[in-house]
């Protein structure tokens, strides 16, 4: 097994076999060992500063029907919100304030974010704050409309590919989404010139070793600029919801693996994985992560946006928690970054 990590690390890959072996048999010393690898590895490109994000909820409204997903349109209990262009530039504002260079306007795939509506938020968050990194990630769209955005001025996009394994794919969405069509949008993103997120979640309903050693070997013919991967939480009134979450220490060895893959890559301590454990955003960045997205959604909707159930949004995961994050990230040597924190191409492997 330390031999596989040792290979991992000076190689930056493996073959299909080996990976499933480090998936299927890793011990605790094992992932202990990755962790602190991928971690060194962090280190010698970003030191110990975490990029900050502000992660803005702009809408709960959603016409897909994804298995695992509360926003789900056949979720009739979900309380839909829309926030205004003025509650946005105001959420920005808040951000910009406490010191965030970045905003991820995130929402489900509402037909009422039109590329009109979506151009003009763009470029008024481009002029007031000509120096802020701009995020969308609002599922799938054209190309033509994901250029659009990003002639407005939207420079990063993210995309999880959820699952590169097809036949899981198909089990986990609608009938109307098509793995093809996830992965074109994710390689229409790069092309346009977009920074592009990929991701998946681990331990969602059907996922084998196998699947997750895809997810793997796809990623790293991508190579996305920033990875996003988090466990699986069911929420109840969606068909997994009597299925239990994704295994914490599962997560922190993928993440391990996928920094190791990807030294350069920007890689969040999800929301999710600090909503499954209370030490789960530090296990994230000694797993090799460096980048958290405080929430910055209005808390008046805050609770409607809701994925999955619990899902952390106060504290050290809000705009309001900024101390107590950067008190958090002290006591196990780091501190927030608060420049953009760009991906940086002409850093070589
Ligand atoms: N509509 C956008 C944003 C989705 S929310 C899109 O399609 O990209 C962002 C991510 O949350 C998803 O990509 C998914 O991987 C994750 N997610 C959704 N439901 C979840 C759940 N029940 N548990 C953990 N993560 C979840």
């Amino acid at each position: 097994m330390r031999d596989l990590v040792h290979r991992l690390v000076g190689e930056r890959t493996l073959k299909r076999d080996e990976f499933r072996a480090l998936i299927a048999s890793c011990d605790s010393q094992t992932l202990e060992y990755i962790r602190k690898e991928s971690v060194r590895t962090a280190q010698e490109r970003f030191g110990h500063g975490i990029f900050v994000r502000g992660l803005i909820e702009i809408s709960s409204f959603c016409r897909n029907d994804c298995a695992y997903c509360g926003l789900r349109r056949s979720n009739r209990s979900a309380e839909r919100y829309r926030l205004n262009h003025e509650q946005i530039i105001e959420c920005c504002k808040e951000g910009y304030d406490a010191g965030l260079r970045t905003f991820v306007l995130q929402g489900g795939e509402d037909a009422s974010l039109t590329d009109e509506w979506l151009e003009q938020i763009i470029y008024d968050i481009r002029h007031i704050y000509p120096d802020v990194a701009i995020t969308l990630s609002l599922g799938e769209r054209s190309y033509a409309s994901y250029k659009r955005l990003y002639d407005a001025g939207a420079t990063r996009y993210l995309l999880r590919h959820e699952a590169a394994n097809e036949e899981l794919y198909l089990k986990l969405h609608p009938q109307t989404m098509s793995h093809s069509n996830r992965i074109a949008c994710i390689e229409n993103l790069k092309e346009i010139g977009y920074q592009t997120g990929m991701g998946m979640m681990i331990g969602v309903k059907g996922q084998s070793v196998d699947d997750l050693v895809d997810d793997l070997l796809l990623m790293e013919r991508i190579r996305p600029q920033m990875i996003g991967i988090g466990p699986f939480i069911p929420h109840r009134n969606t068909p997994l919801g009597d299925y239990p979450a994704g295994s914490v220490e599962l997560t922190l060895l993928l993440l391990s693996i996928v920094r190791l893959m990807h030294p350069t890559a920007l890689i969040p301590s999800t929301t999710a994985l600090a909503t499954l454990s209370a030490d789960g955003r530090r296990m994230g960045i000694l797993s090799g992560a460096n980048v958290v997205m405080p929430n910055l959604t209005p808390p008046s909707e805050r609770k409607k946006y809701a994925i999955y159930e619990d899902k952390a949004s106060s504290g050290s995961e809000a705009v309001e928690g900024l101390k107590v994050l950067e008190q958090e990230l002290n006591e196990i040597g780091y501190h927030i970054d608060y420049s953009r924190g760009d991906y940086k191409t002409n850093d070589t492997l």
